[in-house]
C-alpha cells in the first residue's frame, strides 16, 4: 500500500528505487556463554559465515579489477586465516557464541598485527572490516559502511559524515534519505553536488525497510512508500518536464534587466569540475579543500599533493574565478591530526582559521601549494579563510597569505554573527567577503547544523539571517569590496532572487542547482529582486519571508 511521509527537501529532482540503508558500525557482541551441545552447530554458522563473507570479497575483487581486487583478495584470505579459525573454533568450544568468538579472536589477531612493524600495523584497517562483515553476518544486520549492491539505490542513513560519502559509488545513488541534518548538512551538500534528489530530517528514515521501493521527490520533501505505476509516472514526467525548461537556460546569471550575478560552482575537488562546466559555472566560489585532507586521518596532504589538486581545478576555469578555501578542520568536518578530542563543544571550540592559526605549519603548506598551482595560469586566484570572527582574525589570515608569496585576492568568510555585525572592520584586512550561510545559520540562531530536530532554525529564509547578509554586503559596497554568499542559500532560486535584491555580488552553488537559479533571476528584474527583499526582512518567521518575497516577484 502506498504511503506517504515528509522530510525536508534539500536537492532537486525524483528518484524512484530500492531502499538501502548505510550500516552502522557493528556493535560488540555480548560475551553469553553458550551449553556445551551448541557449540557444533555455532562453529559450522561461524564457518559458514566467515566463507560467505571471503566469497563475497573475491567476487567483488574480480568485478573491480586492477589494485581493488589485489586488497579484496588480501582481505579475503584474511578472513579465511587457519590459524583464526582454529582460535575462532577454540573460543566456541569453551562457550563463547560465534559471533563473540569471531570478535575475539580477531581482536587478538589485530593486537599481534599492530604490533608487528609499520606495513602490517596498516593493514589492520582491513582486518576490522572483515571482522565487522563477518560479526554483521552472524548477527544478520546490513553490512557495515556504504551499502555492498550492484544495482543502483536510495541511500537511507541516520546522517552522513564526509568520510562515509567519499567511499559511494556515485553512479549507484539515485538518491539520499536521512533521519538526521538539516538544509546545511553535509548529506545536503553532498546530494546537491551530486545532483541527486535528497530528503533529509525525515524521521523514522531508519525503519524504512531494506529492499522497499520509494519515489523521493526533493523539491518538496515527500517521500511515497510503495508508490503506485501512476504515482511513479506521474512523478517522472513532473522532473522530466522541470528538466527540459531548465535546459532552455543557458549564459551567465543576470536578471531580467541585465544586472550580472555571476552563477560559480561549490567544489570538493577535481572531480567535482566536470559537472560545474557542464552546468555553465562561471568559476568556483568554494573550494572546500577540506576534501582532499580525508584520504588519511593521520597528515596533511604532502605540497605536492595538494599543488596538482589545486592545478587541476585552477585549468579548469582559464579565465574564471575560482576562491579557494583554506582547511575548514573541526566540528561537522573532524580531522584526527588537527582536531581536539576532548573538546565540550566541538562547533563553538578551535575550528577553521582557528585550527590552522594553531597549525601554522598546515596553513603555510597548503598557501605555498597553491601558490605554485597558480604559477602561470590567467586565472584569477582567491582565497578565503572559514570562521573569521573579527579583524584580528582577518588580519592574521592575511599575513599568512603575504608571507607565503601568494599572488592572489585575499577574503573573509562571514558564517559568526561578529563578523557580519563588524564586516566594515574585517574589510580593513581582506578584500572580499563570502558568506557561509549554513554556518552563519547555524551561529545566529544556536541551532546545530547537524541535529535534525532544529531544521526550523537552519532555514536560510530566517529574517534574522537576511538581515545579517544586508549589513554584509552594505558594508562590502561601501567599502567598494565583492560579498558573495557561498553557503546552500545561494542554491534556492527564489532565496537568490532575494539575496541579489539584498544587494550580494555573487552566488555559489553546487553545480546542479546553477540552471534552477539562473532560469528564475532571468525571470526578475533587480528592482523586482530588491522589492522582494525588502518585503521578506519586514516578514516574523521564514514561512512568512518566504511567501512575502513570492508574493512581491508574482505582483500579487
Ligand atoms: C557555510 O558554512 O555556509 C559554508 C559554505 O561552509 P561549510 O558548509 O563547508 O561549513
Ligand atoms: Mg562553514
Amino acid at each position: 500500500m502506498e504511503t506517504t511521509l515528509r522530510g525536508v527537501g534539500v536537492s532537486h529532482g525524483v528518484a524512484i528505487g530500492e531502499v538501502r540503508h548505510m550500516g552502522t558500525a557493528v556493535l560488540e557482541p555480548p560475551a553469553k556463554q553458550i551449553p556445551a551441545e551448541e557449540a557444533e552447530r555455532e562453529q559450522g554458522r561461524a564457518r559458514q559465515a566467515v566463507d560467505a563473507v571471503a566469497a563475497d570479497l573475491m567476487a567483488r575483487g574480480n568485478l573491480a579489477g586492477g589494485e581493488a581486487q589485489a586488497v579484496l583478495e588480501a582481505q579475503a584470505m584474511m578472513a579465511q586465516d587457519p590459524e583464526l579459525m582454529s582460535d575462532v573454533d577454540r573460543r566456541i568450544a569453551v562457550g563463547s557464541t560465534a559471533e563473540r568468538a569471531v570478535y575475539d579472536a580477531f581482536a587478538a589477531y589485530r593486537e599481534l598485527l599492530a604490533a608487528a612493524g609499520e606495513y602490517l600495523a596498516g593493514r589492520v584497517a582491513d582486518l576490522d572490516d572483515v571482522r565487522n562483515r563477518i560479526v554483521a553476518r552472524l548477527l544478520g544486520v546490513p553490512m557495515p559502511g556504504v551499502p555492498d549492491s550492484d544495482e543502483p539505490y536510495v541511500l537511507v542513513a541516520r546522517d552522513l559524515a564526509p568520510a562515509d560519502t567519499a567511499l559511494l559509488d556515485p553512479t549507484l545513488v539515485l538518491g539520499f534519505v536521512t533521519e538526521e541534518g538539516g538544509p546545511t548538512s553535509h548529506s545536503a551538500i553532498l546530494a546537491r553536488a551530486l545532483g541527486v534528489p535528497a530528503v533529509v530530517a525525515l524521521p523514522g528514515a531508519g525503519e524504512l525497510a531494506e529492499g522497499t521501493v520509494i519515489a523521493v521527490d526533493g523539491s518538496t520533501g515527500d517521500i511515497f512508500v510503495n508508490p503506485s505505476a501512476e504515482k511513479k509516472a506521474a512523478l517522472e514526467a513532473a522532473a522530466a518536464e522541470r528538466k527540459a525548461a531548465l535546459s532552455a537556460s543557458t549564459g551567465p546569471g543576470a536578471t531580467a534587466d541585465g544586472h550580472k550575478m555571476p552563477l560559480l560552482a561549490n567544489v570538493g575537488g577535481p572531480a567535482d569540475v566536470p559537472a560545474a562546466l557542464e552546468a555553465g559555472a562561471e568559476g568556483v566560489g568554494l573550494f572546500r579543500t577540506e576534501f582532499l585532507f580525508l584520504d588519511d586521518s593521520k597528515s596533511a596532504p604532502s605540497e605536492e599533493k595538494q599543488v596538482e589538486a589545486y592545478r587541476q581545478v585552477l585549468e579548469a576555469f582559464p579565465e574564471g574565478r575560482v576562491v579557494v578555501r583554506v582547511l575548514d578542520a573541526g566540528a561537522d568536518k573532524p580531522l584526527d591530526f588537527l582536531t581536539p578530542s576532548d573538546e565540550p563543544n566541538p562547533a563553538l571550540g578551535v575550528r577553521g582559521l582557528r585550527t590552522l592559526l594553531d597549525h601554522p605549519e598546515v596553513l603555510r603548506t597548503q598557501l605555498t601549494a597553491l601558490a605554485k598551482a597558480a604559477e602561470g595560469l590567467p586565472v584569477h586566484l582567491e582565497v578565503m579563510a572559514p570562521m573569521v570572527a573579527d579583524r584580528a582574525d582577518a588580519k592574521a589570515f592575511a599575513d599568512a597569505c603575504r608571507e607565503a608569496g601568494l599572488r592572489a585576492k585575499f577574503g573573509a568568510m562571514v558564517e559568526i554573527p561578529s563578523a557580519a555585525l563588524r564586516a566594515r572592520s574585517v574589510l580593513q584586512e581582506v578584500e572580499f567577503l563570502s558568506l557561509g550561510t549554513n554556518d552563519l545559520a547555524q551561529y545566529t540562531f544556536a541551532a546545530d547544523r547537524q541535529v535534525g530536530a532544529v531544521s526550523r532554525l537552519q532555514d536560510p529564509w530566517q529574517p534574522a539571517l537576511l538581515d545579517l547578509v544586508a549589513l554584509s554586503a552594505e558594508a562590502a559596497n561601501a567599502e567598494g569590496k565583492s560579498c558573495g554568499v557561498c553557503g546552500e542559500a545561494a542554491s534556492d532560486p527564489l532565496l537568490a532572487c532575494v539575496l541579489t535584491g539584498l544587494g550580494v555580488t555573487s552566488l555559489s552553488m553546487g553545480a546542479a542547482s546553477i540552471p534552477y537559479v539562473r532560469a528564475m533571476l532571468a525571470k526578475y528584474t533587480l528592482a523586482q529582486c530588491e522589492r522582494a527583499a525588502l518585503a521578506a526582512r519586514a516578514a516574523d518567521s521564514a514561512d512568512e519571508a518566504r511567501v512575502a518575497a513570492q508574493a512581491v516577484l508574482s505582483g500579487e
